[in-house]
């Protein structure tokens, strides 16, 4: 054996060993800094002017929410500040608490027979919400709900002027309903979509009051800005419309400009990957950390193909979570829930197509929003246009034909019972599958036959209707008389061909 041999002759002087230590020292730390900062979450994006500017006079929801997963309870103090930009004076409020169409068989969305076995797997449990207070400018408010259903809550107010306002104050006990489904608790995970009580739309001197069918996603609302408080139990992760920060142990916070809803999923199973994508924050939830890679690859592909094609998504967030519910997808303001079996490894390229129809909602029902009751091909037949066009965009033209064959031309083709057109109401629909193929598939030929059309396809006109009707509610006569001006041309009957006729 050799003697010992030192690399580094130590310096002779205790003064030079002491400016080695320090030198060391000093290396060593800027070592661990470029580390830390290298694992370092990447950060939010600041609001763009133009979000701000959308968000300007906007309602106003503060929402301090508390999740007790024991008792299966989400509590909330809301605070609403009402701005009437109706053009009425209103002396009633009205709000949707759709929960509470989940408290029996007769009205839960979830007990249609195609889907309640899948919903729920452990027979009905009921879902519905306990009201506290009801204030309006700190007096206490009468309120009443106006269907049997208990999902129209109508609350009296003093008259309110046109461009008037007010405070109103709810406190609230959401039970959620073991249910699979976008409301309810399912496979460790909270899903609480529609749950927080939102405004109706106010159109033609009414609020709207639309059933909560089983088919199809029955809502309508305004872009209002949220500010949210969000209690959670340790371990307890949220994937929500607003990108939340821990702020404490368990206090989340955060909030959402210019947004139609507030959504979110909590659970104590997920795994996140985060990246900025263009001037937004991509994250993505999972139940391992491979699954939430994959998945925000796909988020943040499908968000910057759309960008490309459709303008600026202008939120700083935008979240991919997984949920346990027989649909391919839901699409809420910022945040897609994406059922779980996409997460397989071996799923990947479906839940590229599902991730990129509900990416492409948040220019078609969050950005642009339109009525889901009465024209749900206004957003669904759009998004399954820009689906394919994803895939073009992606995967060339060949595989834009193959999936053209399967997602348009065969339903073009199908065989489906009785009156119904790709411009019917949701409640016209009894089956998913019929409402899939007639308001996707065959609602996309439109788009088909404007890409022919028009000049610079369709994709030039989707665009200019994007800005043009940027955070605004758009009906389906206004889209058609945007549609004639831009075309320069009355394509009213074109519409009518394919929106309004009986195969
Ligand atoms: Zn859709």
């Amino acid at each position: 054996m050799g003697a010992k041999r030192c690399i580094i002759p130590l310096p002779r002087t205790k003064r030079a060993r002491a400016l080695l230590c320090a030198l060391l020292a000093a290396a060593l730390l800027l070592l661990l800094g470029v580390l830390l900062l290298g694992q370092r979450e990447p950060a939010l994006p600041p609001e763009s002017a133009a979000l701000r500017s959308a968000a300007e006079g906007l309602t106003g929801y503060d929402l301090t929410l508390r999740l007790d997963p024991e008792a299966g309870v989400l509590t909330c103090s809301q605070r609403v500040d009402f701005r009437n930009g109706t053009g009425d004076s209103l002396d009633t409020l009205t709000l949707r608490v759709y929960l509470n169409a989940f408290a029996s068989e007769e009205t839960s969305p979830a007990a249609l027979e195609e889907i309640y076995d899948a919903c729920y797997p452990g027979g009905f449990s009921p879902g519905y919400m306990e009201l506290f207070d009801v204030t309006w400018q700190g007096e206490a408010a009468s309120w009443r709900y106006a269907d049997t259903a208990k999902t129209v809550l109508e609350i009296d107010v003093p008259a309110i002027a046109p461009g008037d306002g007010g405070a109103l104050f709810l406190r609230w006990a959401a039970h959620i309903p073991a249910c699979a489904h976008r409301t309810g608790y399912a496979d460790g995970v909270w899903q609480l979509g529609n749950v927080v009580p939102l405004l109706s739309l106010y159109r033609d001197g009414a609020w709207r009051q639309d059933e909560y069918s089983p088919i199809g996603d029955p809502f309508v609302s305004e872009c209002a800005d949220f500010q949210v408080r969000l209690v959670l139990p340790d371990g307890y992760v949220p994937a929500c419309t607003a990108f939340l920060s821990e702020t404490a142990a368990g206090v989340w916070e955060g909030r959402a400009l210019a947004s139609r809803d507030f959504a979110l999923c909590v659970s104590d199973r997920y795994e996140t990957a985060r990246a900025v994508a263009g001037d937004t924050l991509v994250s993505a939830y999972a139940f391992d950390k491979a699954g939430a890679r994959r998945a925000l690859d796909a988020a943040k592909k499908a968000l910057e193909t759309f960008e490309g094609l459709y303008g600026d998504y202008p939120w700083p967030a935008f979240s991919v979570c997984p949920v346990d519910f027989p649909f391919g997808g839901m699409e809420y303001p910022g945040l897609v829930m994406l059922a779980k079996g996409y997460f397989a490894a071996d799923q990947r390229d479906s839940m590229e197509l599902v991730l990129a129809h509900e990416t492409a909602h948040q220019w078609f029902y969050a950005l642009v929003g339109s009525d889901q009751v009465n024209d749900p091909w206004q957003d669904e037949a759009l998004c399954e246009w820009a689906m394919l066009r994803y895939v073009r965009e992606n995967y060339g033209q060949g595989s834009f034909d193959t999936l053209r064959h399967y997602r348009i031309d065969l339903p073009m083709q199908e065989n489906i019972p009785g009156s119904l057109t790709p411009g019917s109401p949701i409640d016209y629909f009894g089956a998913l599958a019929d409402y899939s193929a007639v308001v996707y598939g065959r609602g996309a030929a439109l788009l088909l036959a404007l890409d022919e059309m028009l000049p610079g396809g369709a994709d030039a006109f989707l665009r200019a209707y994007a800005e043009e009707f940027a955070f605004r509610f758009v009906t389906r006569a206004e889209f058609e008389a945007y549609l004639n001006g831009y075309a320069q041309m009355d394509l009213s009957p074109l519409a009518t061909d394919y929106l309004d006729t009986i195969m």
